[in-house]
């Protein structure tokens, strides 16, 4: 057994969690209570100070012996991440999900972040600081559980505060075995897991200790975090749900594109915020396209996750498995035409719904209104540009997007017409750390990576004097 998986358990009792591909026990979950989450926090305030003092060159040498202990345990990582969040070891899956934890914290380590000097003429000389907030809170989602909180908790170390995180309680273990090993490299209470759920969850976001909060998961439940964070004006960072377009235009070569389209859809089993979940194609290739993908579509296996054969995997929760199903179902009851999948052996255990592509479907399907996240990609039809940008364009999220043409001044000018966080060109959800990445209308704001991630997590201070009242630092 897992000797890391051992050190995350408590020695008896806790909450027993299974694998969504087997139905069998993965291990053990202490699930403390609000109790706790107030002495969590009381240790990551009075830890901060101490952190902030460090300095940013030490506290950037800590971040990369992080992302060094996360390589040496990787493969462990990846088989705990794959047995709970059921995501196949192979593929862009769970060896893929621990090595974004390692590229996230190594690149928010070595983004530059000094003082600015903003003004500096004959009359006056002004710089702005960037200071840490104090404590940042962290609530997280089940579908990429450690590579999202890298992303919460990188740039909130790096800028001199401390964490208190709270897992999605679908994946628990993933969080405390990571985090187990990247404090293996940190000085005590600077990131804190506090599992629970929703309560802890509520807890976390009214806490009076907590200056930031760091949210991934869904609008629902974003609208309440941000009514909850009103009282004390925390910061908010809110990275929501998205149902996002992809348009290809008439001058692409199906065959070219399909596994592109194919993986931006399909990533995590379609469990990815900013996965595509709209296929737009035109008359004139819509066939092609159709066919080219449901090709691309047989070829992938799916199956129980620590099977090297595997690059797809079950649904992580039965929750989200109904979802799923009840939205195929609306689609077949809607007239849509089941190209593949759409239809589940419920015979055998998990929760797996096979990969399913549904064209000729009407926009205002539910299919294609609401967000299905899972393997289920609905096709749509369109005769002119405008209509497709203007269907992609209907919903009240904007996370991501994507056009689909070799021809490059096309591509920018349908981009910049798309109302999304991220236009993606001939990929969809190809994130980096150097790029912003965060969504537009009800899918959040806010931004994460790159310098401009880093500052959301940092207090502002202008130093402004009359020229020569005072020197840069
Ligand atoms: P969710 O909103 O159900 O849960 C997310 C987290 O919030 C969990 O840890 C949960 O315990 C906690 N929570 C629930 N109610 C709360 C409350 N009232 N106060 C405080 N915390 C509370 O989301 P999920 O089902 O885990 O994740 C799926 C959703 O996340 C999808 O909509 C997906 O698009 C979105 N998502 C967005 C991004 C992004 O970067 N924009 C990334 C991943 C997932």
């Amino acid at each position: 057994m897992s000797t890391l998986l051992d050190s995350i358990q408590p020695a008896s009792g806790g909450r027993t969690i299974l694998d969504p591909a087997t139905g069998e026990p993965v291990g053990r979950v202490a699930e403390p209570g609000v109790a706790e989450l107030d002495a969590a926090v009381a240790a990551a305030r009075a830890a901060q100070p101490g952190w902030a003092v460090l300095g940013d060159a030490r506290r950037v040498e800590l971040l990369n012996a992080a992302a060094d202990a996360i390589e040496a345990n990787a493969e462990e990582l990846a088989v705990i991440l794959s047995r709970e969040q059921g995501k196949p070891l192979n593929g862009p899956n769970a060896r893929f999900e621990v090595g974004g934890a390692v590229a996230w914290l190594r690149a928010t380590a070595a983004v530059p972040v000094e003082p600015e000097v903003i003004v500096n003429d004959d009359a006056t000389y002004a710089e702005v600081h960037h200071k840490p907030l104090g404590v940042v809170g962290a609530i997280g989602p089940w579908n990429w559980p450690m590579m999202i909180s890298v992303w919460q908790l990188a740039p909130s170390l790096r800028m001199g505060n401390t964490v208190v995180m709270k897992p999605s309680e679908f994946t628990p273990l993933s969080v405390l075995a990571l985090a187990q090993v990247i404090n293996t490299a940190l000085p005590a209470d600077v990131l804190i897991v506090v599992p629970g759920g929703r309560d802890v969850g509520e807890a976390l976001t009214a806490h009076p200790g907590v200056d930031k909060l760091m949210f991934t998961g869904s609008t629902a439940t974003g609208k309440a975090i941000i009514r909850s964070a009103a009282d004390s004006v925390k910061r908010v960072t809110m990275e929501l749900g998205g149902n996002d377009a992809g348009i290809v235009l008439d001058d692409a070569d199906p065959a070219a594109i399909a596994e592109g389209l194919f993986w931006g859809a399909f990533i995590n089993t379609g469990q990815t915020c900013a996965a595509l979940k709209r296929l737009y194609v035109p008359d004139s290739l819509y066939d092609a396209v159709c066919s080219e993908l449901t090709r691309v579509a047989q070829a992938m296996p799916m199956g129980v996750g620590l099977s090297e054969d595997n690059v797809l995997g079950p649904l992580q929760n039965k929750k989200q498995y109904d979802i799923v199903a009840s939205l195929v179902q609306a689609a077949k009851d809607g007239g849509g035409r089941v190209l593949v999948g759409g239809d589940p052996d419920e015979s055998t255990p998990g929760y797996f719904y096979p990969t399913t592509l549904v064209a000729d479907l009407p926009n205002d399907n539910p299919l294609v209104a609401q967000e299905q996240f899972g393997p289920a990609l609905p096709i749509i039809r369109y005769s002119s540009l405008d209509e497709a940008i203007e269907m992609a364009n209907g919903l009240d999220v904007g996370l991501g997007a994507s056009v689909w043409t070799p021809s490059p001044d096309r591509a920018r000018e349908v981009a910049l017409r798309l109302e999304a966080g991220t236009v993606w060109i001939n990929e969809h959800g190809a994130i980096d750390p150097r790029v912003p990445f965060g969504g537009s209308k009800q899918s959040g704001f806010g931004v994460e990576f790159s310098k401009a991630g880093l500052l959301e997590c940092a207090q502002p201070v202008s130093i402004k004097g009359a020229a020569g009242s005072f020197t840069a630092s």
